[in-house]
């Protein structure tokens, strides 16, 4: 894409390796993948150990847990590049990172970090987040997963919607109420009365599995209960905080490769004669794509920025997720209609894109919920 802001230039040399890496990965490895994934919904498991290769799992963590240690400018390039490919490979990198190897990290005791967090990074333990139940969407907080204590351990019981890799997964964290609030468990997936089913039919993020766990009397010991998350509700939200960061510069990676689509697309394809790029209507929509992916890439690195300043807060990200996803969508929309009838084949993948982008939009807090969220900070008054 044309860089007429100089965005590259805001970036250090190690900044654009990770940039380029990602990137030349996507789309040597991961895209000629993709249609047949996606039309057969399914995730391309070969992708798992290159992943981890090229260090996607918990790049932000301390390298002595097997993370990255590299900084959140880093950490949103990678997003942006495997999101320019497919949000389903973008959500398989954050959940397993901000979702599972966070909590673990931020809520865990020593034991769990050294047990978990190298042998994630690595890829040979896959993980899933379990918050969202088929009556506690966006008030989580109604969830009617239990855990009770009992000796030596908690038994869980209730069940999990919506859950990506769930049928894939090593372990779960799950979110349960107990008789003290809100807390974090690592469920082993192998444990007695842990099930898992796959949704089908889904139309969007094709090429991610999305799946529901069932908790029948489930015994969780204490050596996996996460001490750190008895702040309640406050430990899941501060996970998916760090997953919408990311959201935030993938959603913008999937409009990015939309645009150059759709550009390319308009300078080759004739109608009346001439290319139908050299038609005003038409540059006026190539111009509104460009304008809104430039300015959601600053406003993206301004927060990365100040997220390694430590000034972040959820307002802030609730913010750059809510603008990302609704600008991407529209981005995809346009460059779908710009294709006329190739736009709605999966073989120009703006379709695929388009539809991701609405899962994208939905989880991890809906338009709805960051809206209300910002509201509430500019207003002092809570409209949930
Ligand atoms: P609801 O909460 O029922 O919302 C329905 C509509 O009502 C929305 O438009 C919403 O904005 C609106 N609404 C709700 N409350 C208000 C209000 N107070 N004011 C105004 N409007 C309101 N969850 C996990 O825990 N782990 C995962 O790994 C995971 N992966 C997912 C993968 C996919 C592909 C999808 C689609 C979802 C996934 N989710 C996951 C679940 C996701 O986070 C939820 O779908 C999301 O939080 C919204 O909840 P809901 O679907 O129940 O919608």
């Amino acid at each position: 894409m044309e860089d007429f802001l100089f965005f590259s230039e805001q970036l250090t040399e190690d900044e654009l390796l990770v940039q380029d890496t990602v990137r030349n990965f996507i789309n040597e490895d991961v895209r000629p993948l993709l249609l047949n994934s996606y039309e057969t919904a399914s995730f391309p498991m070969e992708l798992v150990q290159m992943l981890s290769s090229l260090g996607l799992f918990g790049m932000n963590l301390p390298t002595e847990y097997g993370g990255g240690g590299l900084n959140s400018i880093c950490y949103g390039l990678a997003c942006q590049e495997l999101e320019a490919g497919d949000s389903g490979i973008r959500s398989f990198v954050s959940v397993q990172s901000s979702l599972c190897m966070y909590p673990i990290y931020s809520f865990g005791t020593k034991l769990q970090q050294k047990q978990y967090l190298p042998e994630m990074a690595k890829g040979n333990i896959i993980g899933c987040f379990g918050l969202t139940e088929s009556n506690s969407g966006s008030d989580p907080s109604s969830m009617k997963t239990f855990a009770k204590k009992t000796d030596g351990g908690w038994i869980l019981n209730g069940s999990k919607l919506w859950i990506t890799n769930a049928t894939i997964a090593k372990i779960a964290i799950i979110w349960a109420n107990t008789d003290n609030g809100i807390r974090g468990f690592i469920v082993p997936s192998d444990s007695k009365g842990f099930n898992t089913t796959e949704l089908k039919y889904k139309m969007s993020l094709r090429a991610s599995i999305t799946g529901e766990i069932g908790l029948n009397n489930v015994f969780v010991s204490d050596d996996n209960y996460l001490p750190g998350s008895d702040i309640g509700l406050k430990a899941p939200l501060s996970c998916l905080t760090q997953a919408r960061y990311g959201i935030a510069w993938g959603a913008m990676g999937a409009a990015r490769n939309c645009y150059e689509i759709a550009l390319n697309y308009v300078k080759e394809r004739k109608q009346f004669n001439k290319p139908i790029a050299t038609k005003q209507l038409i540059q006026k929509e190539l111009v509104d794509m460009y304008s809104e992916i430039c300015k959601a890439m600053y406003l993206n690195l301004h927060v990365a920025k100040l997220k390694d300043q430590n000034k972040i807060d959820h307002v802030m990200v609730s913010l750059i997720k809510r603008n990302s996803c609704f600008e991407a969508l529209k981005i995809a929309r346009s460059a779908r209609n710009l294709l006329g009838a190739n736009g709605i084949s999966l073989e120009y993948n703006v379709i695929r894109h388009m539809n991701n982008l609405e899962s994208v939009f939905t989880y991890e807090g809906t338009d709805n919920i960051h809206t209300l969220s910002i509201g509430r900070a500019l207003t002092g008054i809570s409209a949930f």
